[in-house]
């Protein structure tokens, strides 16, 4: 016997389920897709975590466009006029969803929120019904894999693709993209609910649910690197509350300005990309070199979209992954390093420092007009570390370049 501690909906297969109990969560499932909250008072009906919205396809708003929206629906009804209060419904939803929610009728008669089946207008469910909505949505999806829709939410979502795909991005990127916007990357909720891992936890910081969110934007390692990145687009990434992927890729596809897009979208395959590697194969980039590398990317990439297709291969960016060796006990060590623009037009220093435990204390890059002659980058770089650890106050420290000659130059100065 199942005993169900909450109320059904929320109702959990379990470990062990016998067939009926199997049976009655199907149904269950069944139900969700369905069910719709038809708001009276709205105090019971969670606006971001309920289906409250009639309309086709989601029943949820699709995002936030403030910080901090409010929680619960009967937040956003004047319960004196008993209307909605239009001007915050604007302001903290996006067009498709305010659009609807202000159409929601309210009753004056107090009231408090109910469930309904969406799909019949008197909202009683019946099975017949729900074979339809079964029937219809079956037909949706293929149509919205197959590319011949014909309702107007498929349509959009083509479009949006289409978008993506023009987007100005490698092609591993576009495939990146497409894999999470289906919640196909192997984030430790999907391999868990695949039955692929035990535990959905995070492999980097033991989070107990890895999700799509957790991985991109909210674990250590991502938060490191995002904090590097520019204030107004993080203030974006923020007021973007999606919890499927396919619309929070799909806004950044759409919504805003390429560059930015372009920028989020790599910076997220970047922290993919490190992740495997720490995972994997226990490489640890720090946040400053994943900065790097997306840079590259970034620049290559508008580099090649001038270039012949078949000299693309040429630029494949090589992989360099030394291994980092530790400096003696309490010496911290610089690593410096120095790259041509693919333009030809410009150098690019940096300079990471860690201590003798391999944990990093700071890092510098700068970009230098003009000069692209390799070994005169690498000594600049040299010379950027030595200032750098005088503007931290670094006083034992070794530092380390990949370059022989400046090597063998400076140890000749006289
Ligand atoms: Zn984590």
């Amino acid at each position: 016997m199942h005993r169900v501690k909450s109320d059904l909906l929320s109702a959990h297969i379990g470990s062990k389920p016998s067939k009926t109990w199997r049976a009655i969560c199907d149904g269950i499932d069944v139900l969700k897709q369905g069910l719709i909250k038809r708001i009276g008072d709205g105090a019971t009906t969670l606006i971001w975590a309920c289906n409250w919205i009639p309309r086709t396809g989601i029943f949820r708003p699709i995002a936030s466009k403030v910080p901090e929206p409010p929680v619960l629906v009967s937040e956003l009804i004047d319960h004196t006029s008993m209307t909605w209060k239009a001007e915050l419904v604007r302001n903290c939803f996006f067009d498709f969803d305010s659009d609807v929610i202000l159409q929601i009728p309210l009753s004056m008669r107090k009231q408090e929120d109910f469930w309904a089946w969406h799909h019949e207008t008197n909202g009683l469910f019946t099975v017949c019904s729900a074979y339809r909505m079964l029937v219809e949505t079956k037909k949706n999806r293929e149509d919205y894999f197959g590319s011949c829709g014909n309702c107007s939410d498929v349509q959009r979502i083509q479009k949006e693709w289409k978008h993506l795909w023009r987007m100005k991005m490698p092609s591993k990127i576009k495939v990146f993209c497409w894999r999470l916007a289906h919640n196909s990357l192997p984030t430790g909720s999907v391999l868990k609910n695949k039955n692929l891992a035990n535990t959905a936890n995070c492999k980097i910081c033991g989070a107990e649910e890895d999700t799509w969110i957790h991985s991109l934007l909210q674990c250590n390692i991502s938060k490191c690197v995002w904090a590097l990145m520019d204030e107004d687009l993080l203030d974006l990434l923020a007021s973007l509350r999606f919890s499927d992927p396919k619309y929070w890729v799909s806004y950044i596809c759409c919504n805003i300005p390429q560059a930015d897009g372009i920028r989020i979208l790599v910076t997220c395959w970047a922290i993919w990309y490190a992740r495997r590697k720490a995972i994997h194969e226990g490489i640890f980039k720090s946040p400053f070199s994943i900065m790097i590398m997306i840079n590259r990317l970034i620049e290559e990439f508008e580099f090649v979209q001038g270039i012949d297709f078949k000299e693309k291969d040429l630029y494949q960016e090589k992989s360099r992954t030394h291994n980092w060796i530790a400096p003696q006990n309490g010496l911290s060590k610089i690593n410096t390093d120095a790259a041509i623009d693919r333009t030809g037009t410009k150098g690019v220093v940096a300079a990471v420092c860690r201590n003798d435990q391999g944990g990093f204390i700071a890092a510098s890059a700068m970009v230098i007009p003009h000069i692209t002659d390799p070994e005169t980058l690498e000594a600049m770089a040299c010379l950027e570390a030595l200032a750098f650890a005088e503007d931290c106050g670094i006083r034992s420290f070794v530092v380390a370049l990949d370059c022989l000659n400046v090597v063998k130059n400076i140890r000749e100065m006289p």
